[in-house]
């Protein structure tokens, strides 16, 4: 799928709480993003927050999905 980032992450500028970024329902980079932050839900929050989109860190092992 164009577009699918499966090695970003978000992370809840709030609580520093990290997600994946598909699993937030982000698949989609260059229309959502601003500076690197979008708007979403944060569970921990249970409220909206600004998610800051970055990197995954690199697993040490890799682990088949
Ligand atoms: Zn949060």
């Amino acid at each position: 799928m164009k577009g699918y980032a499966p090695g970003w992450q978000v992370r809840c500028t709030k609580c520093q709480r990290t997600r994946s970024a598909s699993g937030v329902g982000i698949v989609r980079v260059g229309a959502w993003t601003w500076k690197n932050f979008t708007p979403g839900w944060c569970s921990s929050c249970q409220w909206l927050r600004f998610l800051a989109v970055e990197r995954k860190p690199v697993p040490a092992q890799s682990a088949s999905a």
